[in-house]
């Protein structure tokens, strides 16, 4: 890589994200060494808040693919890491842990310069992303077996095993974290890794790939393969995979899903959302401005559970949207690394290009629309928040997921008219409910048809809490004990007495 970055983002950067953007690593990442790509397809990293290339890199080719899962599948056959005592792998994910805490602020200017978001918002997720590595690292030495009442001429138990290669797909909006729901499990009961990055955003898996090797993770068990979709096309074609986790968009989900019915692999697929937050007239209204705001402004919309429709009580819509537009003209859209932004720019021009035009449909097609900041120039890839009101049901821009600072706003006119607004999506990823009545928050959340329900507070994530969505948004569930099932195998071991 060789870095050339604006003048005044250079000046943002620590010197060693400097240095590291210098070294020209960054490629395919196979048996604890950096390659050479098999390919002359070049990928540009753009800073999207100046629209300016930072550096590029060489996309994984399909044989490359191939030596990664090869290099997992030895590293696997092999024992150096599934036979290790789980004891030994928990410290080594430990030292991992706190490597990663050391270079934490190196780890996030990277992701902010890469991903747009601004620099407090990185922070949180590279400490998220580290939470998350030590919760499993705990995991490592508590998952038991049980001795089974099979017939008593029987000694009978089920023990859980490490499941072989795992493999991970992941988008954009939140590298590091969303790797980590992954790796993390995975490393923790003895299974071995490859990752596929978004080709948008590469630059953080980059940078903890050379932790693993680092922090003594053997060789073979931790494979990165940077590139675009045909790279992840590739590694979801490849034989010798156990298992696809993926997290991005509904449509590649299925075409991931369709891949993996000809190998056999398991996936699990974490998609879409058009999450609905539910507002009654009896919540505590000021809280639930801010709360309707942190969940469609943070990471400008680009979050799976953006709570992008409001569905909110007729009787306090007019003065409820009137306050959230006003404190939203507050907020700061600039550079993700300027210390004053708050609100950073979409990750692509085609992201920013696909938001504007579904804000120009439910123009044309009647709505209302707010736009609440001037763009700060026309060189990134800002979109300023947008509230849109008198939306039909139906419409496209209340149906299909915008991933961007939009946030559409539904009136109701009572409970069940509010419930059947909320799950009148395909979707079903999260959604809220705020209310001061604990019966209708209960009666409510039992109706939601979602993997999440929020109550007075929206976007709670923790490594303890399983997430993941029903219908279009996917199935199985990340984080907490949830992916003990992903990530291990039972075997049935029956003893003749
Ligand atoms: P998003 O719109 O959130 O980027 P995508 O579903 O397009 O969602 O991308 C999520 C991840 O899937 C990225 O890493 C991308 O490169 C990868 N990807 C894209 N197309 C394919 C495909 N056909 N097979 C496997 N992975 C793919």
């Amino acid at each position: 890589m060789s870095a050339q970055l604006a003048p005044a983002v250079r000046g943002l950067l620590s010197p060693s994200v400097l240095s590291w953007l210098d070294k020209p690593t960054l490629g395919p990442f196979i048996d604890g060494s950096w390659r050479t790509a098999r390919s002359d397809t070049l990928i540009d990293v753009i800073d999207p808040g100046t629209g300016l290339p930072v550096t590029a890199y060489a996309a994984s080719s399909a044989e490359d693919v191939s030596d990664a899962v090869a290099a997992a599948r030895r590293a696997f056959d092999d024992g150096r890491w599934s036979e290790q005592d789980p004891e030994a792998r928990e410290q080594t994910l430990r030292h991992l842990a706190d490597l990663l805490e050391k270079d934490a602020e190196v780890v996030a200017q990277l992701e902010a310069l890469d991903t747009g978001k601004p620099l407090a918002e990185a922070r949180l997720d590279i400490d998220e992303a580290i939470a998350v590595l030590r919760y499993y690292a705990g995991w490592a030495t508590k998952v038991e077996g049980t001795v089974i009442p099979a017939p008593r001429r029987f000694f009978a138990t089920s023990t859980r095993e490490a499941i072989g290669v795992c493999a991970a797909i992941t988008p954009w909006n939140y590298p590091l974290p969303i790797l980590m729901y992954k790796l993390a499990p995975a490393l923790a009961f003895g299974n071995t890794f490859v990752a596929k990055p978004s080709e948008q955003t590469v630059l953080s898996t980059a940078y903890f790939a050379q932790l693993c090797a680092t922090a003594g993770i053997p060789d073979g068990v931790v494979n990165l393969v940077p590139g675009a979709g045909a790279t992840g096309a590739a590694l979801t074609a490849t034989q010798g995979i156990d298992k696809i986790a993926f997290t991005g968009s509904t449509r590649t989900g299925q075409a991931v899903m369709r891949a993996a019915a000809d190998t056999l692999t398991r996936v699990s697929l974490e998609l879409g959302g058009k999450s609905p937050q539910l507002v009654f007239s009896d919540a505590d209204l000021d809280a639930a401005i801010d709360g309707v705001m942190g969940g469609i402004w943070t990471n400008a919309g680009q979050v799976c559970v953006a709570g992008s429709r409001l569905i909110i009580d007729r009787r306090v819509h007019d003065e409820f949207v009137a306050e959230l537009v006003s404190r939203t003209r507050r907020l700061n859209l600039g550079h993700g690394l300027a210390p004053a932004t708050n609100l950073g720019p979409l990750v692509s021009a085609a992201q920013r290009d696909h938001v504007v035009s579904l804000v120009d449909q439910a123009v044309a097609a009647g709505a209302n629309v707010e736009i609440t900041a001037e763009l700060p120039d026309d060189r990134g890839f800002f979109v300023a928040p947008t509230v849109v009101t008198g939306a039909r049901p139906g419409q496209s821009i209340e149906q299909e997921e915008v991933f961007g600072p939009v946030l559409t706003v539904l009136p109701f006119d009572d409970e069940d008219h509010a419930i059947q607004l909320a799950n009148g999506t395909d979707y079903g990823l999260a959604s809220a409910v705020w209310s001061g009545s604990a019966a209708r928050v209960h009666r409510v959340s039992r109706r939601l048809r979602a993997g999440t329900v929020w109550a007075n507070t929206y976007g709670v994530f923790h490594p303890t809490l399983p997430f993941g969505g029903v219908k279009a948004s996917g199935f199985g569930r990340e984080l907490g004990s949830a992916a003990v099932d992903h990530y291990t195998e039972l075997k049935t071991t029956v003893i003749d007495l």
